[in-house]
């Protein structure tokens, strides 16, 4: 099977990834096998091809937001038949038995492993996940959209409920992309007022279209104050602004799992008032049905860009560039 490897992380323009013909896996105990059918790309695709993430396994196959059909079951793989559509997603194995994962917290267990990072990913022709850690799919969605629910919708999501915006609330986002462009939807059809901030007129345009109240530049003020935010983009620099933008009580949660440095704040201009500053990290299995079951009662307009498996890492290089809208996706 052809499956892309990062040989040697790095910037792009040193090719860091690799296209190579290797024998398809085989499921271990409980674990599927899936032939691939649409494998979004995600930024964070981009901070392991470019070694922004420390690489985890040497030579890893990027891609977490994997729509695959089942293959073939490991010994003792319970839930899924051969044939049945399955979803391969970032969280691919928690130890169940520390004291996050005993408190429903298994995003934040320090065992946990991911896909297209600890283990082989989606940007290639077969891939295995642990049957436990495999989402059904909603109905009424094509593969090349449901992929880029797996991460960018999945993480938008959990990114939402982190920004704790109240019902009927005023909520800025900080960059337009796959992920962003989903939360958007879901905080819409949810009541919400949404102000768009983000450079690049396509991602402003796609803004607009799903319903934005407001689109203007990235680190520009939004017309009213904000009961929530979300910053989408990987930059610090964009943190300062955010936080001045928040109404009295007001959260920004920051949905990445790079960002460069944030500038010093100021106490008074950027956090009293009872404004806070939060992290978002991965999600857990429930956040993740949670989010599949609300696709499914409310069809999602996603925002697909085809790339065919061997262009992999021209999908990167357009990702980094800002060169299209909503979310990218391999599809053989
Ligand atoms: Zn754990
Ligand atoms: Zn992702």
């Amino acid at each position: 099977m052809r499956a892309w490897h990062v040989d040697a992380p790095g910037p792009l323009s040193g090719r860091p990834l690799r296209l190579r013909d290797d024998e398809p896996p085989r499921p271990g105990p409980g674990e599927l096998l899936l032939r691939v059918l649409a494998c979004g790309v995600c930024r964070t695709d981009l901070h392991v091809a470019e070694g922004d993430l420390p690489p985890h396994l040497p030579g890893v196959t990027p891609g977490h937001e994997v729509v695959g059909e089942v293959a073939a079951l490991g010994e003792g793989a319970a839930g899924f038949a051969v044939g049945d559509r399955a979803g391969a997603a970032w969280l691919r194995w928690t130890d169940g038995t520390c004291r996050y994962c005993g408190r429903g917290a298994e995003n934040l267990c320090p065992g946990s492993r991911y896909t297209g990072w600890d283990a082989n990913g989606g940007y290639a022709e077969y891939l295995t996940v642990p049957a436990g850690y495999a989402y059904r799919l909603p109905a009424g969605y094509s593969d090349l959209e449901l992929a880029p629910l797996l991460c960018a919708g999945i993480i938008g999501y959990h990114a939402l409920k982190r920004a704790e915006l109240p019902p009927g609330g005023r909520l800025g986002l900080y960059g337009f992309g796959g992920s962003a462009h989903l939360a958007a939807q879901v905080a819409l059809a949810q009541g919400a007022t949404v102000h768009v901030l983000t450079r690049g007129e396509q991602a402003q345009r796609l803004a607009r279209d799903l319903g934005a109240a407001s689109v203007g530049g990235a680190a520009d003020m939004p017309p009213e104050p904000l009961d929530a935010a979300i910053l989408f983009a990987p930059a610090g620099e964009l943190v300062p602004p955010a936080m001045a933008a928040l109404d009295r009580g007001g959260t920004l949660a920051i949905a990445g799992i790079y960002l460069s440095d944030i500038p010093p704040l100021n106490y008074e201009r950027h956090l009293f008032q009872e404004r806070q500053i939060r992290s978002v990290t991965s999600n857990t299995r429930a956040d993740g049905r949670e989010f599949l079951d609300f696709a499914a009662g409310h069809k999602l307009a996603v925002t697909v860009h085809r790339y065919p498996l061997d262009r992999a890492d021209q999908a990167l290089a357009d990702l980094k560039a800002g060169r299209f809208d909503g979310a990218a996706v391999l599809a053989a």
